[in-house]
């Protein structure tokens, strides 16, 4: 039996034990196509999504965990970001390829030069480094 191990771009949304003891998850695919546009010759990237199902013998549930932005932020500690909320970012979010390209074009372009990050440890210096240096790869 051949058996699939790896399944990238693929977002789980659901988890199911059936009576046979088998689990069934459901997940969203997300596949690039790039197709040609026949009128001006351009080529057109999109995402294509599917919803695809597979069946496991156990699940192991390590998704992450999310940054939130701490309720007393901007009622008690930063009351004058309260209307500048598309200024404020976090660390998880900025590791993403898409927000991260996004974030640097809005420095790089306002020649932004007061940025200021809020809490420490490797998630406020990866956060550093990586507006500094840029990534290792893409
Ligand atoms: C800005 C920043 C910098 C950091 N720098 C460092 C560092 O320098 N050194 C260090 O040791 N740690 C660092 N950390 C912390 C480190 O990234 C985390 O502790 C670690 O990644 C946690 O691993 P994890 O496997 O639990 O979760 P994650 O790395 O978050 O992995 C969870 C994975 O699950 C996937 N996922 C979530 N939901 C679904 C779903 N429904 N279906 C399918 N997949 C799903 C996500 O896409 C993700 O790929 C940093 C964190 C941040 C935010």
């Amino acid at each position: 039996m051949k058996r699939k191990v790896f399944y990238p771009s693929h977002k789980v949304t659901g988890i199911q034990l059936l009576v046979s003891g088998e689990v069934l998850i459901s997940a969203i695919k997300t596949q690039c196509v790039v197709k040609k546009n026949e009128g001006n010759g351009h080529i057109v990237f999109s995402d294509q999504e599917q919803t695809v199902q597979f069946r496991a013998k156990a699940v192991v549930i390590s998704n992450g965990g999310r940054q939130q932005i701490h309720p007393n932020f901007y009622k008690q500690w930063f009351p004058f970001m309260q209307d500048r909320k598309d200024q404020v970012l976090l660390g998880d979010d900025f590791l993403k390829r898409d927000i991260y390209k996004a974030t640097m074009e809005k420095i790089n372009t306002n020649k932004l030069k007061k940025i200021v990050i809020i809490g420490g440890s490797h998630s406020g210096f990866s956060a550093a480094w990586l507006m500094l240096n840029g990534p290792a790869t893409y």
